[in-house]
């Protein structure tokens, strides 16, 4: 049989739009991918290879160096493409070198494919360029981790004696004793520092400071493996070129494209549904109610959607006239063919002024949960309103909250989009026995509220509110938190 051919690949830092075209073509093509790390799930997306971890498991190590080098001929020696996937680039700190050795020694072919190395992608995605005029014109790389006993151990003295920027990777476990190394060579204390943990991940975090405290914080914030210490002035850029990360609350169906606008406005999304719907039988007088209504009033996207399902209703819209509380509901309407009026206001306010006057009869279709406080207003006015619960909305039990929770200190604005999101958030966390350790994040990040019935949910649950858009859509969200970055930051 003839040989295969072994493809040392690699793979980013772990975001997998940044691997390169090559290394993803080469995964479909592969019949055999070893890989050894946490490989964010969707790398491997569609990759109908035989998948082998060869990582290290709960601090054991599956398979040793030499172990994975015979993996590697073994398997391509029976005649497979073997795409060994290795994080970062495979030749900086990667043992790639190694492997393509044993490869050659074996007479296997044998090919190399770069990869986006952490040491300068994890700094630039926190913010910070390796290298920048005026600041740092040279970059070291070096590894935290020696192996006892080798025979060419790292010259702190020589590297400290160098100006530009400084990054060590397998930082955490010695970051203490090399520290003190660079201070005791010579280093200021007060040379900026920042360790950057798990850069491209959706949990990446980034903290500032010195030489003198970096170590300090690292270990009271809990930075884990992998993380790089980056010591240099250019860390200084970091607040300014940095993304501020936001919890993206919303029901699954929102997720995806509520990311990309929160991208858009430049930050970094983190998508965790804190809230599912889930939709509920009509009433057997849907007929009659919807009959008596003047006025049908929508207040979601999501309570159209449920709603037009049904035919009955989708007949009795054609005749009625119908209010959407905001643009994105209004647009989901327009895709049913149906035409609605906005309120000047998308607030209770708003509709309580467009309603009154000119109609008796007002017909609320909406989530069970829906605040009460958009429908008071309106009884006040001397209005009827009749209210028909569209869906339950109930906690999401969805794993990415778990995780947002349990990482909630790394998160820097917390973006909540109903007075739901808030409730089950808390719920979530206090069921996980992590409510302190949420509120005390809550405390140090950015707290948004989409409109007045969130703020006044987000306050009986004793949570500040930072900021809350003049108009009540997302898209306006974002936009006045990006405006308070800008302003912030000057
Ligand atoms: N070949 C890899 C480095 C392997 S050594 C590369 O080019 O990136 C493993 C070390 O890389 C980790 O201990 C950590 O210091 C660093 N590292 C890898 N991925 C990282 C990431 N996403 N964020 C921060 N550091 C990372």
């Amino acid at each position: 049989m003839a040989i295969g051919k072994v493809y040392l690949v690699g793979a980013g830092p772990g975001d997998p739009e940044l691997m390169t075209i090559k290394a993803r073509r080469l995964l479909m093509e592969a019949d055999v991918v070893l890989f050894d790390r946490l490989l964010d799930p969707k790398a491997l997306e569609g990759v109908k290879a035989e998948l082998i971890d060869v990582g290290k498991n709960a601090g054991r190590h599956k398979l040793n160096q030499e172990g994975i080098n015979q993996l590697l001929i073994k398997k391509a020696m029976e005649g497979n493409i073997v795409v060994r996937l290795k994080g970062g680039d495979p030749y900086l700190f990667g043992r790639g070198g190694e492997e393509a050795i044993a490869c050659r020694e074996k007479g296997i072919p044998f090919e190399v494919v770069p990869g986006v190395t952490s040491a300068i992608a994890a700094p630039e995605l926190a913010g910070i360029p390796v290298t920048h005029r005026g600041l740092a014109s040279s970059l070291t790389v070096v590894t935290g981790h020696e192996e006892p006993g080798k025979d060419a151990p790292l010259d702190w003295r020589a590297i400290a004696g160098l100006d530009g920027t400084l990054v060590v990777l397998m930082g955490v476990s010695r970051l203490e004793q090399n520290i003190a190394a660079l201070i005791e060579a010579g280093k200021s204390p007060q040379t900026p520092a920042a360790m950057v943990e798990k850069g491209g991940w959706p949990e990446q975090r980034t903290i500032c400071g010195t030489l003198a405290d970096i170590a300090e914080k690292a270990r009271s914030l809990q930075i884990e493996s992998p993380a790089i210490l980056v010591v240099g002035d250019v860390v200084r850029l970091a607040p300014t070129l940095g993304h501020k990360k936001i919890a993206i609350l919303r029901p699954e169906g929102q997720q995806a494209e509520s990311a990309r606008q929160a991208e858009f406005f430049g930050f970094q999304a983190i998508m965790a549904p804190a809230i599912a719907i889930l939709e509920k039988p009509l009433p057997e007088d849907l007929q009659r109610r919807l009959n008596d209504a003047e006025y049908v009033v929508f207040t979601s996207a999501n309570g159209v959607k449920t709603a037009l399902k049904d035919q009955t209703i989708h007949r009795a819209l054609r005749e009625k006239r119908i209010v959407a509380i905001g643009p994105k509901t209004k647009l989901a309407l327009a895709g049913y063919g149906l035409k609605s009026e906005v309120p000047l206001e998308y607030s209770s306010a708003g509709l309580e002024r467009m309603l009154k006057g000119q109609c008796q009869r007002i017909l609320f279709l909406r989530s069970a949960q829906g605040s009460q406080y958009l429908s008071d207003g309106l009884k006040a006015a001397g209005l009827q309103v009749d209210d028909i619960p569209l869906y339950d909305v109930v906690n999401s039990g969805d794993v990415r909250l778990d995780e947002l929770i349990k990482r909630a200190r790394s998160v820097d604005i917390f973006a909540f989009t109903s007075s739901s999101t808030a409730r089950n958030l808390l719920e979530r966390a206090r069921a996980l026995g992590l409510e302190r350790e949420l509120r005390e994040a809550l405390k140090g990040a950015t707290v948004a509220a989409i409109g007045k019935p969130t703020c006044e949910e987000l306050a009986r649950l004793g949570i500040r509110v930072d900021s809350v858009p003049e108009k009540f859509t997302f898209e306006a969200m974002l936009q006045a938190l990006a405006q308070r970055e800008l302003e912030q930051s000057k």
